[in-house]
């Protein structure tokens, strides 16, 4: 069976819109841009689409090569400061000159809608409440939208990366999931993945997981997303693997979609923290 991202995140969005309507809700995300990186302008158009249709406001700063860390930094400051700008984003990559983390780092937790800042980080690690990483979020909200249980499940995410496998262990090992975090260095990969009630591979690197590792009752949740010959591939191989297991992600229209979505409910949620803490 497939787990249809796509029309998930469309019920996520009908209902967030619905809420904004409700309580008369004005919310804005605002975004930095400082590359000329083509992927992510896609994104970002994503982005602006899924806030338009849910009636949040959307911002782009977009910036040449010549800019500095002191810029982004200062832009980051007033939006921080700005009572209207809800969430903030810097989208990466961002120039080589420039250091991704030590900008990030200074964006408010409170509008930190990616949930990448220290704060969100270590209360995902301490179990608290937290803006948690929308990719993360977004393959939670999809297990739970088809009412595939995780607790006491042995899942096996493929990727350690800070983006989405090291987080993911967090937030599922929270969630009462036995968790296996393996990466490039990992011995028996195809072992592991048969052992797997869930495989979750978030590499980048094609055709990683084949037939061969999964059978009849496996979840696989593909995350990566490289491009080949102008065309989206994830890290499974679809076409073998998808008439063989229980449940599996498209890709595109697996996760791609749930984060977009989770991306417009952690500005939601950034919103009514805000206000309830005046
Ligand atoms: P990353 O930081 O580059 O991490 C990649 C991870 O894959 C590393 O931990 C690496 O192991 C591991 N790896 C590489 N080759 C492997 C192999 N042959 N066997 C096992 N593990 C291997 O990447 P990321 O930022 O976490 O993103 C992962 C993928 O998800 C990318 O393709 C990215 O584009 C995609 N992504 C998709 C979405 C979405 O919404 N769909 C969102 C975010 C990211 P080592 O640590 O040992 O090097």
């Amino acid at each position: 069976m497939i787990l249809d991202g796509k029309k998930i995140k469309e019920e996520i969005l009908e209902k967030l819109k619905e809420k904004i309507e409700k309580e008369k809700i004005s919310a804005t995300l605002a975004i930095i841009l400082a590359s000329k990186n083509e992927a992510s302008k896609i994104y970002i158009q994503n982005k602006r689409k899924a806030c338009e249709k849910i009636g949040i406001n959307f911002e782009v700063y977009t910036y040449e090569e010549t800019v500095t860390e002191k810029n982004i930094i200062a832009n980051i400051n007033e939006l921080n400061s700005d009572k209207k700008i809800t969430g903030i984003i810097l989208q990466s990559p961002i120039y080589p000159h420039l250091d991704f983390d030590r900008c990030a780092s200074e964006i408010s937790p409170h509008k930190d809608v990616d949930g990448f800042t220290k704060e969100n980080i270590y209360n995902l690690y301490m179990n608290k409440e937290c803006l948690m990483p929308c990719t993360v979020k977004g393959i939670i909200r999809l297990l739970e939208a088809y009412k595939i249980p995780v607790e006491g499940q042995d899942i096996l995410i493929v990727g350690r990366g800070n983006i989405v496998g090291h987080p993911l262990s967090l937030a599922l090992t929270n969630k009462n999931a036995t968790v296996t975090l393996a990466h490039s260095k990992t011995k028996d990969l195809n072992e592991k993945c048969l052992k797997a009630d869930i495989i979750i591979s978030a590499t980048g690197r094609s055709n990683l997981i084949t037939e061969d590792m999964v059978k009849k009752e496996t979840v696989v949740i593909d995350v990566g997303v490289t491009r080949e010959n102008g065309k989206i591939c994830g890290d499974v191989d679809y076409e073998k693997v998808k008439d063989k297991v229980r449940y599996i992600t498209p890709n595109p229209g697996g996760v791609g979609p749930m984060t977009v979505a989770m991306i417009m409910e952690n500005i939601i949620e950034a919103y009514e923290r805000g206000r309830e803490n005046g």
